[in-house]
């Protein structure tokens, strides 16, 4: 008997904002814009400000920075604060994202 294709419980999947990939909630970042207007990056995910995923890398990031992707799932206007939070973040992701392993097979 082989029923390795379904696992007992799916994890949550969710959809990140600038490439559209769907995931595991828990292998996404997760954005958050409080009612205060305080923006959180990667903290508890509380459920109750609008939150808006992306994958961790610095591609996804650019992206959806770039356009009104963001502001548009957060349903907000950033501040330049904001702004500059993001961009904060963004830089100490890496460039592409790394699956675990280093890739020792090339060069
Ligand atoms: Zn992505």
């Amino acid at each position: 008997m082989v029923m390795s294709l379904t696992t007992p419980k799916s994890a949550p999947q969710r959809t990140c904002i600038a490439c559209g990939a769907r995931r595991d909630k828990r292998a996404l970042i997760r954005v958050e814009m409080g009612p205060d207007g305080v923006l959180s990056i990667g903290g508890s995910t509380r459920q109750q400000g609008r939150g808006a995923y992306l994958c961790p890398s610095r591609a996804c990031w650019e992206k959806g920075l770039k356009g009104a992707r963001l502001e548009h799932s957060l349903r907000t206007h950033m501040t330049d604060d904001n702004r500059a939070a993001l961009l904060q973040y963004t830089s100490t992701l890496q460039e592409s994202e790394s699956h675990g392993k280093n890739n020792a097979e090339q060069e």
